[in-house]
């Protein structure tokens, strides 16, 4: 299967052309821990390549008509949809995630170049007499300029879609900087999108180890105008430091701690359907996984064993077995940060019902884990678990159990479920967070505006507000 690999340039992609590394990094299949492929390995002179290219393209870019940028992601979407298999291959061999989630993650990488090819578009502004009457103001959106884009390992096609669309969208050129742990989906994404039209330099692609060192070398440079970044809230932090002394644009897509509401009026068959999605998609490794649970007393004892069955049944093992629903970790540091996680849970009183242990294998497996009456206070109740463990706690006021939910920084995402509307949507909106799935446990959609909250970021992704994340007011002041 790494065959699939093996026409993949392992070269950096800057200015339209794969640009010969002198340093290459290995990249890791987590479910074998074996090597699969070796990419190029970027340093600060290649961040400076890729950024004098995206400099360079920037003005031609952004006086393309709308129409030509639209038509190149419209052609960008039909191509990633024909190449579905090969792309999802390469996300499971470099992020372990069953087939069928890959391929579904094709599915949603590509909604975000249709999305975006049809914003392109649509005309945006204003043109209307100042209250005054002795002017006229004339408001048009233009392209911020060069971006950078950073991504990380979890989603190695979507989370790049998300940024790229937008900004190609806008007219902004991007330098773009994958998670090492994932290289190979990016690199084969630049393949499709050169074929799709767009015009050297106008996206190019730095893949390399030495995130910090590449990563400040470009925020330095004053002609970047902005970065977009989806990662941990500590780097996130970092970057938002750095990139205040350029004054640059952000987006920050960060990370979440998600509560998980089974209301007393709750459908189980939806509560257990959505929690086992809302808690063990990409093995738990998702921002918006669901991580404490908090169950109406008169329900507890019944979904928690419900979830327990369901979550039982599900195979964990290699993501191209057909039969594997819940694959590896990304790597054995994950592994033990969460069985650390629950062993300190458990040792302050925590219930576990599930056996944690690895599986016996070279690569990073990790069963699910339910913990019930988990304490308040322990790390696995307030931080971002990004793991397979759920930890549930019961309440019997729900005005308590709001506060609950909303007692940490995190803000990104939320779910409720319950059949009394009034109820349910109340305890929805009341939420501190970006967005809530309402008897849903998969939110996440092109077309709505996907961000957070409090210290889960700055700014959305998607939706109808998606493109102007890119974009920057021009306002003409016409006197008569
Ligand atoms: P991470 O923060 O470790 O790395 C993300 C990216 O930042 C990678 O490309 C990495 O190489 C780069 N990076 C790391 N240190 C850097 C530095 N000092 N300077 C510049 N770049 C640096 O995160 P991760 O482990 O790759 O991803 C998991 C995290 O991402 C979780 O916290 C998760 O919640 C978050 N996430 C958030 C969203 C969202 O939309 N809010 C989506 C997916 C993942």
């Amino acid at each position: 299967m790494t065959s699939i690999l093996s026409d993949l340039p392992i070269a950096q992609f800057i200015g339209g052309n794969w640009v010969d590394a002198t340093t290459t990094m290995p990249v890791r299949n987590p479910a074998t821990d074996a090597e699969i492929a070796t990419v190029a390995d970027g340093d600060d002179s290649t961040a400076m390549a890729a950024l004098d290219a995206a400099v360079a393209a920037q003005r031609d870019w952004a006086d393309t008509d709308p129409r030509y940028r639209s038509d190149i992601l419209a052609r960008a979407f039909h191509l990633l949809h024909a190449d579905t298999e090969r792309i999802a291959h390469t996300i499971t061999l470099e992020m372990g995630k069953p087939l069928a989630e890959a391929r579904a993650e094709v599915a949603y990488g590509a909604e975000f170049l249709r999305w975006f090819a049809e914003e392109a578009a649509r005309g945006r502004g204003a043109f209307f007499r100042a209250p005054s009457g002795g002017r006229r103001i004339v408001v048009r959106e233009q392209p911020v300029g060069p971006v950078f884009a950073i991504t990380p390992w979890n989603f190695p096609l979507a989370m790049v879609t998300r940024k790229l669309a937008p900004a190609l969208a806008a007219g902004c050129t991007v330098v773009l900087k994958p998670a090492p742990q994932t290289p190979l989906t990016a690199v084969a994404f630049m393949r499709i999108l050169a074929e799709a039209g767009v015009p050297p330099g106008v996206v190019n692609c730095v893949t390399t180890s030495r995130a910090p060192l590449v990563s400040a070398r470009i925020l330095t440079d004053r002609r970047l105008r902005k970065l977009t970044f989806t990662g941990s809230t500590a780097v996130g932090r970092t970057l938002l430091t750095q990139a205040a002394q350029g004054v640059l644009r952000v987006s920050m897509e960060l990370g979440g701690n998600a509560a998980f509401v089974v209301l007393g009026s709750a459908d189980l068959d939806k509560a257990v359907g959505g929690a086992v999605l809302a808690k063990l998609r990409n093995a738990g490794q998702t921002c918006v996984a669901a991580d404490r649970f908090l169950v109406h007393r008169s329900r507890a004892a019944e979904f928690t064993e419900r979830f327990l069955t369901a979550v039982s049944a599900l195979p964990v093992g290699d993501g191209l077995d057909s039969a594997t629903r819940i694959g590896p970790m990304i790597d054995g540091a994950a592994v033990q940060r969460v069985t650390t996680l629950i062993d300190e849970a458990v040792d302050q009183g925590a219930r576990l019902y599930t056996d944690e242990t690895a599986t016996a294998s070279p690569g990073h497996f990790l069963r699910p884990a339910i913990l019930t009456d988990v304490d308040t206070r322990t790390r696995l109740w307030n931080s971002e678990v990004f793991g397979p463990v759920a930890a549930i706690r019961t309440f019997t006021d729900p005005a308590a159990a709001l506060e609950l939910a909303n007692a940490t920084d995190s803000g990104l995402a939320g779910y409720v479920f319950g059949e009394n509307l009034g109820d349910t949507l109340e305890f929805a909106e009341n939420l501190q967070t970006g967005m809530v799935g309402v008897n849903t446990g998969v939110i996440s959609d092109p077309a709505a505006p996907f961000g957070g909250m409090k210290s889960s970021g700055l700014g959305r992704e998607g939706g109808s507000t998606g493109l102007a994340e890119y974009q920057e007011q021009q306002y003409l002041a016409i006197d008569r």
